[in-house]
């Protein structure tokens, strides 16, 4: 593309909280022809995959991989579960679960909205109060979010279930777990979800196209008698051809080239190991946060995202214009605030395919853009999550 702008040297830094940057592995691992989706080759990479994804939402049950964003997969998750005029109950976390709601509310469904301040994640006794209240049974399903992408808070999925079981409701249990699958600890099984819903583009570390359902038998049922229309989304065409390694319509080949590399990937490293770097660069970025004097969003620390931290910006001072001045000079982009926090909160996405150095590099062009945009701050942000990183590679050479 013709451009005045001189070349900008080296990578950039891809702070979003996704899309997350690419590994090279993945992006050879895409570069090939394409293939005849009904052939035997075919066939293999499908296997492959629809085993592999099982593995990373820990569960025996199948996953459904559609070719679309994230959003798609919520409204996959609703209209194949639910009816016209049913109650799902959902909690104001932030941006993402208000969008969620707003599909729900077009979809003809009827959301409850626990309403909140956005700097927590959903709370179960809210949640377990409206089900003891929902004498008729009107609830059928409860739908939040495992990591709330706008606020860096989680919500504990184990919890929510308990609270429904507590209850002894038969509501379903739908999570959102686009930015935080392969980077938080997440069991589909173990604790009781219905439908999960996952993205490819954050924790899987592929381009944005592929998204997930995880469903359960219980979430199968309610498919057979659910009245939402559906028809690309219906789980019934696309769960008889994953028997047989084939797909209803064209699917994203290419993409799932990359996700078969990407489940390799997680698994070189270890599942576990991966949860523990992102709890670790997570917590190193905290400490620059606060020594710099800024506020997390997240004012719970059992709520803390090991995926991304948001910052609210000191008084009089507007986010955009930083982030704007940070990928000028420092070519660093960062997430943006989003809806009613627009302008006051930037977030600093740490999830994927990046390590101790790299959240360094990213601290450390974040304090200079601070410094640069003259937003007040305290100095030594960097030193604190360097002390940190130090600490806890000293750490792991003692038990090795
Ligand atoms: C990114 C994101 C979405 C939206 O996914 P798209 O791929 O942009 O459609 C939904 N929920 C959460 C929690 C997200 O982080």
């Amino acid at each position: 593309m013709a451009t005045n702008r001189a070349r900008i040297a080296g990578r950039h830094f891809l702070q979003i909280p996704g899309p997350t940057p690419l590994p090279d592995r993945i992006l050879r691992a895409m570069d090939m022809p394409i293939i005849d989706h009904r052939g035997p080759e075919f066939g293999r990479l499908a296997r492959r995959v629809l085993d592999g994804i099982k593995t990373i939402f820990k569960t025996a049950s199948p996953v459904i991989i559609y070719p679309s964003s994230g959003t798609g997969a919520w409204e996959a998750a609703l209209v194949n579960t639910l009816s016209p005029g049913d109650s799902v109950l959902m909690f104001e976390t932030g941006q993402f679960s208000t969008l969620w709601k707003n599909m729900a509310l077009r979809l003809g469904l009827n959301p409850i909205f626990i309403e909140s301040d956005w700097r927590t994640g959903a709370d179960p006794k809210a949640i377990e109060a409206k089900l003891r209240e929902d004498k008729e049974r009107k609830i059928k399903a409860v739908a939040v979010l495992h990591n709330e992408t706008s606020t860096g808070c989680v919500t504990h999925p184990a919890e929510i279930r308990k609270t429904i079981d507590a209850a002894g409701h038969p509501a379903l249990l739908l999570v959102d777990t686009i930015s935080s699958l392969a980077s938080i600890d997440y069991r589909h099984d173990e604790w009781g979800v219905d439908v999960t819903v996952g993205g490819a583009q954050k924790g899987l570390m592929l381009p944005p196209g592929i998204s997930f359902n995880a469903v359960s038998d219980k979430a199968i049922a309610a498919s057979k008698s659910s009245k939402l229309p559906k028809s690309f989304w219906s789980w019934e065409e696309m769960l008889a051809n994953n028997k047989n390694n084939y797909f209803p319509y064209t699917p994203a080949t290419n993409i799932l080239y990359g996700l078969a590399e990407s489940i390799d990937m997680l698994h070189e490293e270890g599942l576990d190991n991966v949860f523990a770097r992102h709890d670790r660069l997570a917590e190193a970025t905290r400490r620059a946060v606060r020594a710099w004097g800024l506020e997390i969003v997240c004012r719970e620390p059992k709520c803390y995202s090991s995926t991304i931290t948001a910052i609210l910006m000191p008084e009089g001072h507007n986010a955009d214009r930083f982030r704007e001045v940070a990928l000028e000079r420092f070519d660093i982009s960062y997430g943006m605030g989003l809806g009613k926090i627009a302008g006051k909160v930037f977030r600093i996405g740490h999830l994927g395919d990046t390590n101790d150095a790299t959240i360094i590099g990213a601290l450390a062009a974040t304090e200079m853009a601070l410094a640069l945009a003259g937003v007040p701050h305290k100095k030594g942000g960097v030193q604190a999550a360097m002390d940190y990183l130090v600490e806890e590679a000293g750490k792991a050479a003692k038990t090795s």
